[in-house]
This record gives structure tokens, sequence and C-alpha cells, in this order.
């Protein structure tokens, strides 16, 4: 069994909501990961099943080709390609669901069509420090994933039993995501209950792994034996690791959205490693190189981002980007380490 999330107040607000609401939106953040996308998904898929509603799936921009073959994917709406349409769409509707961020920035371009829409908003998001102006705000940090959360709802509203595949396989999708498949966070005894009834549903969780995680190009897994042989720098002294990938590394191994995915996790392999973080030179842009960052244990990767590199995230997974060279970006990355190092050691 499964504990309540929602007050009682915020169950009857968010069931007016829906009912009352003829158009719906669910949102994400961009660059949406296998919890960004699961969790519109399947929300949407509850919505639609149990309340009878056709809401629409706006994300950011592209999303990677590990995640395509999630059903209805290919209903969702891309905002970068279709912008004005999804403005009037987010102006017009009645409701919107904010899932998997903690601020209108992190939709991007998307960003004003939502602060100015003045629909209701609900938010069901896993990140510290939520922002998003909502009128129902689910905010649990401690959760495994914005997914997990979405079952929690539907849970608790009884409808988990009248929903079927559609429904449960990106809710497993995104808690296996999130969890690096249940390596990370997810010791929550609750989680193994959720799966336990996502797999009633005779989801194939096995294929579902191969589907994220054994989708590599001949490029991608070359690049993963370059970046460790070449580019990786060992800290051992600080229990730390860093490597490059510039522009014309990744034009070598010709390089697509997504193909950088999960290499900032491998050196945490290493023995005694507990931070992990990888500089990625971007493909157009001059000056701007994207930081991802891994931890182990309680190292705040989420504080260094936000120090040193206009970034943020979770204690154990964090993002940002520097406007600098990857040089300087490698610098920055040496001063961050010396600067956490009672935190390292
Ligand atoms: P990734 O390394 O996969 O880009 O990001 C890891 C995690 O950090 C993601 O869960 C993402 O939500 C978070 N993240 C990435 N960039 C930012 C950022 O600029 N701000 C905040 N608050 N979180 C970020
Ligand atoms: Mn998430």
């Amino acid at each position: 069994m499964l504990k309540d999330i929602l007050t009682e107040g915020q169950q009857q607000l968010l069931t007016k909501l829906i009912t009352e609401s003829e158009t719906i939106v669910c949102v994400c953040h961009q660059n949406p990961d296998g919890d960004a996308l699961g969790s519109c998904l399947a929300w949407a898929e509850v919505l639609h099943t149990v309340y009878g509603k056709e809401p629409q799936v706006i994300v950011p921009d592209q999303y990677p080709d590990y995640l395509q073959w999630l059903p209805n994917s290919e209903k969702i709406i891309r905002y970068d390609k279709h912008c004005q349409g999804c403005d009037w769409t987010l102006a017009n509707a009645d409701l919107i669901f904010c899932l998997d961020f903690n601020t209108a920035s992190r939709t991007a371009d998307m960003e004003n069509a939502l602060r100015n829409s003045p629909a209701k908003k609900v938010l069901i998001d896993h990140h510290p420090d939520p922002d998003v102006q909502a009128d129902v705000a689910i905010s649990r940090p401690q959760a495994s994933s914005t997914c997990e959360l979405v079952f929690r709802v539907a849970w608790q509203l009884g409808c988990a039993d009248s929903l079927g595949k559609h429904f449960a396989v990106p809710v497993y999708c995104g808690m296996m995501t999130d969890t690096g498949g249940f390596t990370y966070n997810s010791n929550d005894p609750d989680i193994f209950f959720i799966i336990s009834q996502l797999l009633t549903k005779h989801i194939n969780k096995d294929k579902i792994y191969r589907n994220v995680y054994h989708n590599f190009s001949e490029n991608r897994m070359r690049l993963t034996g370059y970046v460790m042989y070449r580019r990786l720098t060992v800290d051992a002294e600080h229990h730390a690791a860093y490597f490059i990938l510039t522009r014309d590394d990744l034009k070598s191994f010709h390089f697509v959205k997504g193909d950088a995915e999960g290499l900032v996790n491998m050196p945490l392999q290493i023995k005694g490693l507990r931070l992990s973080i990888s500089l990625r030179e971007d493909t157009e842009k001059d000056n701007l190189v994207w930081v991802s960052l891994r931890s182990v244990d309680s190292f705040p990767c989420n504080e260094m981002a936000a120090q040193f590199f206009n970034g943020g995230g979770h204690l154990n997974a964090s993002g940002g980007r520097l406007y600098t060279t990857v040089e300087e970006a490698v610098n920055t990355v040496k001063k961050a380490i010396e600067a956490f190092k009672d935190k390292l050691t």
C-alpha cells in the first residue's frame, strides 16, 4: 500500500480542475529525458483513460532516439518546431501540468508562453526548491522520479486499476532512467511496490531496459572507448574525475544528440571515485560548454553546479553550462574540485 501524497484539499481541487477543464496540456523540461517524457505520457494517459480528456503533450525541443519507442510518443508536439501553434495552445489552455521541472526557465524558449498563460497550473516534480507558480504543487525532492509521483497520484485518485500498459510502460521507463536502472536513489521499498503493480499490467521491463540502454550506435560505442582512453583525467587524491569532449571529437564520431548521455556515469565505476564531471563543447555555438555532474553518497553535485557551472539539479546528478572555451572550462573544474575537496575526501 502507498501513503497518500495529496492532502484532501489538493485531491479535491485537482479532481475539480481536471473535470472542469477542456483544453489540457502536459509540458516538461528541455532536452527531455526518460522521466520527463515518461511522466508527460503517463499522466496524459491518466487524463485520457480515466477522465476522457484529450490532453496535448508539448515538449520544448528534441528528445533522444532511445525514447522514440515509448507508446504515444508520436503524438508529442515539439515547441521548437511548432512554436506559434504551441503558443496559441498554451495561451488558450484551461489547465497545464508542469512535469519534471522546478522552474519555468527549464522549458527554454517555451518559458514566456508558459509564464504568461492564464491557465490553471499543476506541478508534479522532484527537483528541489520549486518556484513554478501552481494552483496545486506536488513537489517531492526525495522521490526517485516524477514518474513515481505520477503513479502515486494516480494511485491515490483510485485509478491505478483502470490503467494499462500505455500508462505502466512510461512510468517504468522514467523510474528506471532517473535511477540509472535502479542503481541509485532507489532504496525506498515503495519503489518496488510500484514496480510490482506495473508488472501486473504485463509490461516487459527487460525489453524497456534494452530499448533504453542497449541502443547504442557503433559510433557511440567507439566514442565511449575513445573518451575513457584519451580524454579522462582521474584525480585520485580528490576522488574525482573529469573528461572533455571537443567539437572535433564529436565530429569524428558522427555525434548525434543523446550520444553523450550516460558517459558521465562511467568514471564512477572506478574504485573510490565520488564525483565525475563531463564537459562537452556545443556542436554549433562557440564558447558554450555543457557540463554534467554525477556523484555517489552525500556529495552535493547541485551545490557545485550552482556555484561553478550556472546550473543545478539533484544531489547526485546535476547539470549546467559554461560560456567559455573548453580549456577555461577545465580550469573551472579544477577550481571546483579544489573548493569542494573537504566534501570529496
Ligand atoms: P544532465 O547531466 O543529464 O544534463 O542533468 C542532470 C540533472 O541535472 C537533470 O536531472 C536535470 O534536471 C538537472 N539539471 C541540468 N541542468 C540544470 C540546470 O541548469 N538547472 C537545474 N536546476 N537543474 C539542471
Ligand atoms: Mn526527473
